[in-house]
């Protein structure tokens, strides 16, 4: 297929000092729970970005040197030559496809607690640590200052003799630099404090020491949030940050805007749509002849053309776009727009750095194991046999198994029990805020329908002899799971037997039913995750009372991990929703429930119509074990016995991200043995200079 040339504007180069990218897709940083620690990993993820087409290809934040180590977070770093090679890596991977790679110096300020270097933080002031871990940083004299200005100098040459192309100035995400920005944190009264020129002095600095060390080859970018937080919804952007802007505005080469609050810049989609930044920062183009890029969970092409149309950018960036699917640019290049697998703004990836682990993403089961398990986000191998395989379940785990299994060229059949696909992203995505997950199920439905060789059964609540008597060689089970009505979950390792009568206990299953509970409605959640906010949304646009509660300190405390938890809790307040926090639930009688603190013990009574116990799921994974008696209880006469497999939230309930990756696999071994020993491949080999 050929481009749609509405879309030829995306593929103009675009000239960056004294460098050029060959089209506007560009990779803005972005963290992956690899870095400085598995090089190999990273290098080859980045690559793959390149593959797919990204014009610019960017590291993730790297430290300068010692005194800003971000561990337990892991980071990329330039602080030797040992780093050099590490960084080599990707840079040579990002260079065989023709893409520019950027490298993001990052100097931690009161942002990083050195829990590792164990070096003092230093800050613009002395300030508590922005995470609240309890060091302070020491205020930095003017010494520390030219030290600074010495350490990014020296890194920056360190990041062209790795081949790094764009070397950035990072001042935002509440960073030391952006510290320095700040009117509310930089509190300094010399030269580099007070006055707007003052505070912009170091930034300034930091640009032209960049350019004069490495200009004539390199790119310099300055990434910089278009306000500091200090305005109001109709004036977002104060004085002081715009003037800031008019006074860096043509120094650098490339200008990487983003906003300064950070759950915004990064929400997930229950709460922020794509394209939320441009009200924000779209002024900056007017101040700037330089390159401008911003974010903005872009995925629509033609969102992407009429930033680029109506002067709002120069460069589509993106973070979690590119993660989703590594291939955007080629596929609109190749008119194969429909073969974008968007992000669904989950926040998934971004686990791996809240918790120090390779990158996944929901949509691309491929993301993080790119070095580690060889996989290709577009390709596979062809498949080994001409074996049939029976899917049973279209969740999330079964559409991606009979999608990549499809791909390799099996013969699949795919049952369904209900008369839609998708299973529980098909119900979730009904809930309020959830719309965009969905497209973890289109994307897959939309690749099936064109391969005659996956035939999709709705309708087709198969048992055991049924899902034999189809005579597959291959079986795998993925009818996924019920929620729980007994209480048992993170806090109540026990069912609860006191809550009754039946019919006003209530579970997530019956609300995606349509059988919803009456009156004021005690939600109680140990569950931790997204499900019970969100249904207790649900419950409030139904007209029901919600009182809230709680084993943890917070609602939905795992959303800490995704970033947005302080937007669920603020949510859940605005909506008037009663909050009771470290309790657990001891029993219900239909009128009133027992909750007793998790501390002390101490009970109290709480009124309430109906509860809804959001606790955990049991595997509905009756068939697996029906198939497997029969299997188990079959004779050589009875012929040939089919393989049996279950993947998923049958085999054990987790987030839809599990379930993709345990789809895909299952169809990527399906006939290749399966190597455990992978699964450690880190990069221990690390070399050494
Ligand atoms: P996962 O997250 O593991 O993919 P889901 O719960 O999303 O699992 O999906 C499981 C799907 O399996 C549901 O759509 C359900 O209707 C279907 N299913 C359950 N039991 C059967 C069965 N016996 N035959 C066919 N489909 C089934
Ligand atoms: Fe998007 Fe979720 Fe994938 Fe992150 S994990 S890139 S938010 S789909």
């Amino acid at each position: 297929m050929s481009r749609d040339p509405r879309y030829d504007i995306l593929f103009e180069p675009v000239r960056i000092g004294p460098l050029q990218a060959k089209n506007r897709f560009y990779q803005v940083p972005h963290c992956n729970g690899m870095g400085t620690l598995r090089p190999r990993m990273v290098a080859e993820m980045r690559g793959m970005k390149a593959e797919g087409g990204w014009g610019v290809v960017c590291t993730e934040y790297c430290s300068i040197h010692p005194s800003s180590d971000d561990l337990p977070h892991i980071y990329s770093s330039l602080w030797d030559q040992a780093d050099i090679k590490a960084q080599a890596l990707m840079t040579e991977k990002v260079h065989e496809h023709g893409a520019l790679a950027g490298v993001e110096l990052w100097a931690g300020g009161a942002g990083a607690a050195n829990l590792m270097t164990r070096e003092v933080a230093m800050g613009v002031t002395s300030m508590p640590n922005a995470h609240g871990h309890p060091y302070q940083t020491r205020a930095m004299d003017l010494k520390d200052i030219r030290n600074l200005r010495h350490w990014h100098r020296d890194a920056a040459l360190r990041a062209r003799e790795a081949g790094f192309d764009i070397v950035y100035i990072y001042a935002t995400h509440m960073y030391l630099l952006s510290q320095f920005l700040s009117p509310r944190h930089n509190q300094r009264s010399d030269e580099y404090g007070g006055s707007v020129e003052n505070r912009v002095r170091l930034v300034r600095e930091l640009i032209e020491e960049t350019k004069d060390a490495i200009g004539d080859t390199c790119a310099v970018a300055v990434r910089m949030s278009a306000d500091d937080g200090t305005g109001t919804p109709g004036q977002p952007v104060s004085e002081d940050r715009r003037a800031m802007f008019e006074i860096l505005a043509e120094l650098p080469d490339l200008w990487d805007v983003n906003i300064h609050n950070y759950e915004h810049e990064m929400g997930v989609s229950r709460f922020i749509q794509e394209g939320s930044l441009e009200n924000i920062m779209n002024y900056v183009k007017s101040i700037t002849s330089k390159p401008v890029v911003t974010v903005g969970r872009f995925t629509s092409p033609d969102t992407m053309v009429s930033q680029v149309r109506r002067g709002i950018v120069d460069f589509v960036g993106a973070a979690r776009p590119s993660i989703a699917d590594p291939f955007i640019p080629l596929k609109i290049s190749e008119g194969r727009q429909d073969e974008i697998r968007e992000c669904i703004g989950c926040n998934i990836c971004y686990t791996g750095d809240s918790l120090s682990v390779p990158i996944r993403c929901t949509q691309n089961p491929t993301m993080g194991e790119e070095w580690r398990r060889g996989w290709h986000p577009e390709q596979i191998q062809d498949k080994s046999s001409d074996a049939t395989i029976l899917v049973v379940g279209s969740g999330p785990a079964g559409l991606e198994a009979s999608r990549a299994l499809g791909q390799r060229g099996y013969e699949v059949m795919l049952a369904e029990a209900s008369t839609e696909l998708g299973g529980r992203v098909t119900q979730e995505s009904r809930l309020p805020g959830l719309a965009e997950w969905a497209r973890v199920r289109d994307y897959r439905v939309r690749q099936i329908k064109t391969m005659p060789n996956v035939h999709i059964f709705l309708d087709n609540n198969l048992d055991a002899e049924g899902a034999l008597s189809i005579g597959a060689q291959h079986i795998v089970i993925a009818t996924g799971s019920r929620w729980r009505d007994d209480g048992l979950g993170v806090y109540h390792r026990r069912p609860c037997r006191r809550l009754g009568p039946k019919e006003l206990i209530f579970t997530p299953n019956d609300i995606f039913a349509g059988r919803l509970p009456r009156g004021r409605v005690l939600v109680f959640d140990d569950d931790h995750y997204y499900m019970g906010s969100v249904l207790s949304e649900a419950l409030v646009a139904n007209g029901n009372e919600v009182c809230f509660v709680t084993p943890e300190n917070l609602v939905s405390a795992w959303g800490v991990m995704t970033d947005e938890q302080y937007q669920v809790q603020q949510r859940m307040i605005q909506l008037g929703i009663e909050i009771i926090t470290a309790h657990g639930l001891d029993e219900f009688d239909g009128n009133n429930a027992r909750l007793s603190c998790v501390y002390t013990g101490q009970t109290r009574m709480v009124s309430a119509d109906a509860v809804l116990l959001v606790t955990s799921r049991t595997p509905r994974d009756r068939l697996y074990h029906e198939i497997t008696a029969k299997i188990a209880s079959s004779t050589p006469e009875s012929g040939p016995v089919p393989t049996l497999d279950k993947i998923g939230d049958c085999n054990a309930p987790a987030i839809i991200a599990a379930a993709v990756y345990a789809g895909h696999r299952y169809a990527r071994e399906l006939g290749v043995d399966k190597v455990y020993s992978d699964l450690g491949r880190q990069d221990k080999l690390f070399v050494t200079a």
